[in-house]
């Protein structure tokens, strides 16, 4: 069953534990802070491995690909074009979606392994 408050603290890249934005002290980097500031959790020992990757991976081949395909089927698209607008459109998906997958994937392994989970 999917749990609706981690998928709402994960879009703000809350906190595992409490859901305090925000575990992220950059936003073009995957780096997590160390503790939290409200609750103390060791933010680190939250492993998320290649989980948000794989996630992204699937959903945005499974978005863009169709999509591209409608594309050229609904207008003449030189193959350069798509290049580039699929191109930017993956790039600028990655960027938007991975913090609040990798947040969402702690939260997930916080939720079923507890915070004693340590690197
Ligand atoms: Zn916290």
């Amino acid at each position: 069953m999917i749990d609706t408050k981690i998928i709402k603290q994960s879009m703000k890249c809350g906190c595992p534990k409490c859901g305090t934005p925000n575990v992220f002290p950059h936003k073009l980097t995957l780096d997590v802070i160390t503790e939290c500031a409200s609750c103390g959790l060791n933010v680190r020992n939250q492993d998320s491995g290649d989980g948000p990757a794989v996630f992204l991976t699937f959903i945005l081949g499974f978005l863009l690909t169709p999509m591209a395909l409608i594309l050229d089927n609904m207008f003449v698209v030189p193959l350069w074009a798509h290049a580039i607008i699929w191109t930017f459109a993956a790039i600028g998906c990655c960027i938007i979606m991975m913090q609040p997958l990798k947040a969402y994937v702690m939260a997930l392994n916080y939720k079923h392994r507890g915070e004693t989970h340590g690197v």
